[in-house]
């Protein structure tokens, strides 16, 4: 594979004036600290460099150096423009992949403790480079840099759908450049197994393939697997040739791969290849493995010793994620484990399979990982809890003295939709612009004195709506390197004009490498309704609930429907209030007098795939004693579900005169549902 380009596009330094301005250098992740000088450095014909490291290191530096697009020449550290050395550096010791840049008029310095800190600085320096007229120049300056935490990650579900390591391979050189280092790939799932595991080759020659190659389809029908040797077959797997080879490129580039193997639940697939592990064994559809038997102990034992041998890094992920451990109630072998272990119920057998398989890490000198659902019962000590839900479930592991990386839903969940849902590809959900994962910061929820023990951020790319790789890299880039910038950079040097221009840059440069990134600057933004605030009468004024709205989507609680503030294109926004059940929305706006009434509006959407539907009946009642009522408007209209998002203002026009306004919202019989409103508008300004 080639060697990809990240050299900028876009000249922005004004050569005639020699002047270079902080905003016109584009760099991604923003260094840490950095002093600007005016003039540049300048070659022509050649950069003469000098490198100190060992001679494996030395090629990889090479190779980067390559991406200058430069004549280059090896020399003596005296006779060298551009000097990378190791050592030199005075920084603390945690912070293994600093580096620092000097670049005079005649030198280019560049020092780091590590070989990942010397690789940093060259991304860097990539980023710094300009080509014009046969000449290179770099910006006089000087950089100290380093990350503000160690674990800068991205997740890959390579189950829902298959993606071969060509594809992996690019998007790790593009990480790479961005100083990311920990890729995790969920390797097993329902919707297929994708790691050769010697040991037990059905789970590659079944449980890797279906007849369906959309997940959509295959879930919500069959859920069947088929031999590879099946003419429908669609899947895939990784053979551990190929995942050595992985490894050994992702290490190049500074990049710990993590594998993910999921138990106890979400193991379908698992248990479509080798039924005994299930707790009948025959039935798996709800996707847990049965622990209570000996041999489902032994069987992920088996698979996690071929695992371990593959990946060097020091932590395995086991998934431990959303088991519903249904079948374990009943099933004889676990109620029996549970009688032997003293286990008072499901939940503390979920907590004694984590303890033993983490037991069984540390015997082979790793370490687990998993969601933050192992934060419900005892954590195993040295685990590391990933927080996909809310962040208030890392305060549990953090007591604990647990570590943590945080990939909250809300911030890293990258299948969410990233620009106006009605011009994007289908997402599973969820509205997440760059901008909004840009204004992620780590510690907003964690007490300081925690703080020691977040080792970092990862950003989280579920496939299930995701079958290629064009639409897998639209999703990622570019909000992957908002993820960059959040785990790199420091807070005081975020500035989210600054990162969205050098966005649009560096964008451009993943384009002209062949990644299919999202274009930052067709974006559409959010919904034009939500942008500012709406002025009207009934503003402020106090809203009576005849319905509770739910506790779950309470948006700005009895204050929701009159703050002034509509809805954004999710549901889930915190401005959007949802009602569930028959009776739907029942709520009176108490105007404080009589008034004159022209216009009354009431905003509400449609997010079928989350069964939210737009009302099939609506009412407006008015009031001037707040006792008796008379309708003003009465409109049904039947639920479409052609438009599965789409948003509709109930609205009343006329000459009326009242002080109570009674809005009156129900459901579809036929669906039922939720119902969501945003505003009750009455004589917008
Ligand atoms: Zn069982």
């Amino acid at each position: 594979m080639n060697l990809l380009k990240f050299l900028p596009i876009f000249l922005f330094i004004n050569l005639f004036t020699g002047n270079l301005f902080a905003q016109e250098v584009s760099l991604l992740p923003y260094p840490q600290k950095i002093t600007f000088d005016n003039g540049f450095f300048c070659a022509n014909k050649f950069l003469s460099v000098y490198i100190d490291a060992k001679p494996g290191e030395k090629k990889n530096i090479r190779q980067n150096l390559q991406q200058l697009g430069f004549p280059l020449k090896y020399t003596s550290k005296r006779a060298a423009q551009l000097i990378i050395e190791k050592n030199n550096l005075n920084y603390p010791v945690n912070n293994k992949d600093a580096y620092s840049i000097n670049i005079d008029s005649d030198k280019i310095r560049i020092t780091s403790n590590t070989s990942a800190g010397q690789f940093y600085a060259l991304q860097t320096l990539l980023q710094l480079s300009r080509i014009s007229n046969g000449i290179i120049s770099f910006p006089k300056l000087e950089i100290i840099d380093n990350p503000r935490f160690a674990y800068r990650g991205f997740m890959m579900d390579v189950s829902r759908h298959f993606f071969d390591t060509d594809f992996l391979k690019k998007q790790i050189d593009a990480m790479a450049h961005f100083k990311l280092n920990r890729l995790h790939i969920h390797f097993t799932d329902a919707a297929g197994w994708r790691i050769e595991i010697k040991k037990y080759p059905l789970l590659t020659e079944l449980a890797a393939w279906r007849p369906e190659p959309s997940w959509k389809k295959w879930w919500f029908g069959s859920r069947r697997y088929v031999l590879q040797s099946n003419d429908s077959a669609y899947g895939g797997f990784y053979t551990q040739k190929e995942i050595k080879e992985l490894v050994r490129y992702a290490a190049d580039r500074h990049i710990t791969i993590i594998p993910e193997i999921e138990m106890p639940g979400h193991s379908e697939e698992a248990m479509a290849a080798y039924p005994f592990l299930a707790c009948d064994n025959v039935n798996f559809p709800n996707g847990d493995v049965c622990a209570g038997k000996e041999s489902t102990y032994i069987f992920f034992e088996n698979v996690l010793d071929e695992v371990i041998k593959l990946f060097p890094s020091e932590y395995i992920h086991i998934g431990a994620d959303e088991a519903g451990k249904r079948a374990w109630k009943t099933c004889s072998h676990c109620t029996e484990r549970m009688k032997k272990e003293s286990l008072a119920n499901v939940e503390e057998l979920q907590a004694y399979f984590i303890k033993r398989i983490s037991d069984f890490l540390q015997t082979k000198g790793k370490k687990l990982i998993g969601w933050d659902e192992i934060t419900e019962r005892k954590i195993p000590e040295n685990a590391k809890v990933m927080i996909w839900r809310n962040e208030e479930n890392a305060l549990e592991a953090l007591q604990n003295g647990n570590s943590v990386i945080l990939s909250p839903g809300e911030f890293c969940y990258l299948d969410a939709y990233q620009d106006a849902p009605l011009t994007q590809p289908e997402a599973i959900g969820g509205y997440l612009p760059i901008e909004k994962i840009y204004s992620y910061n780590p510690f907003s929820k964690i007490p300081s004195n925690f703080h020691n023990l977040i080792s970092g951020v990862q950003a989280n790319l579920w496939t299930e709506y995701i079958p290629t790789t064009e639409h897998a890299e639209y999703m990622i880039w570019p909000r992957l390197m908002a993820i960059s910038e959040v785990a790199w950079t420091e807070p005081q040097q975020k500035s989210w004009i600054r990162f969205r221009a050098n966005a649009i840059d560096k964008n451009a440069c993943l384009q002209s490498t062949g990644i299919n990134a999202f274009d930052l600057k067709t974006e559409k933004g959010k919904r034009p309704e939500s942008a500012d605030s709406v002025y009207h009468f009934a503003k402020g004024k106090t809203v009576t609930y005849f319905t509770n709205f739910s506790g779950s989507y309470p948006a700005a609680g009895t204050t929701a429907l009159t703050d002034g503030l509509r809805g954004n294109w999710m549901y889930n926004d915190k401005r959007w209030q949802g009602f569930i059940g028959a009776k739907g929305m029942n709520v009176t706006v108490d105007l404080g007098e009589v008034a004159e009434l022209r216009k009354i509006v009431c905003g509400f959407m449609q997010s079928a795939g989350a069964e939210v539907y737009l009302p099939e009946h609506t009412e407006i009642l008015i009031s001037s004693d707040g006792k008796i009522f008379s309708s003003l408007q009465i409109q049904q209209q039947s639920v479409d579900l052609s438009q599965p998002l789409c948003f509709r203002n109930v609205v009343w026009e006329g000459n009326k005169s009242a002080r109570f306004i009674r809005f009156i919202a129900v459901p579809g019989k036929k669906y039922g549902g939720w119902i969501f409103a945003d505003e009750i508008i009455v004589n917008p300004q």
